[in-house]
């Protein structure tokens, strides 16, 4: 009986499985690649190619990772932590990278400023990212602060409704609805 195309593929990634079981092949197949993606060109359009093979998945993806997950919570959880905890500057290096892109998206000029008092520093301590609409007419609950809040608009394509004020600006419209600066 002939086999169909799924059982012929099947097989032969089965067999590949198998065959990567030996160390000696893996090391030979890593050989193989090196050479094959250091020839101009290949490195790029294989990236190219992985990057539309994952947005097309991704729905799948995610279904498979979120059942992973609930098959054993407490594991998942734990090992999230895990990863936190050693990779703390890699992940903090690249909040900042966003903050900062986030934080001069929402100024006014070119450089990280407060959209109340002009003030500009090039400091991104001095500044937080301020709601201009009502926090619930966007959707946003208590989760979307900090590198939550930064990952939201990047990934939103930065949505009007967000500004950047200094901590000064911002403590005094938190206090009072209203900066003063913006007082008659
Ligand atoms: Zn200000
Ligand atoms: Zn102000």
């Amino acid at each position: 009986m002939a086999q169909s195309k799924e059982e012929k593929s099947r097989k032969s990634l089965n067999a590949l499985r198998e065959k990567r079981k030996d160390p000696k092949y893996r090391e030979e197949e890593r050989k193989r690649d090196r050479i094959r993606r250091s020839k101009p060109g290949v490195r790029d359009l294989e990236n190219q190619r992985a990057r539309e093979r994952h947005a097309k998945n991704q729905e799948r993806g995610n279904k498979i990772s979120r059942a992973t997950y609930w098959k054993n919570p407490q594991k998942a959880r734990d090992h999230a932590k895990n990863y936190r905890i050693t990779n703390a500057d890699k992940i903090n290096a690249k909040i900042l990278v966003t903050k900062i892109k986030v934080l001069t998206h929402y100024s006014k000029g070119k450089k990280i400023s407060c959209c109340c008092c002009g003030f500009s520093e090039d400091d991104h301590n001095f500044y937080a990212l301020d709601h201009i609409i009502n926090k619930k007419a966007m959707g946003h609950t208590s989760y979307h602060k900090g590198a939550h809040l930064y990952n939201w608009a990047i990934n939103n394509n930065f949505p009007k409704g967000l500004q950047t004020l200094c901590h000064n600006c911002n403590q005094a419209k938190s206090d009072s609805g209203i900066c003063p600066h913006q007082k008659d």
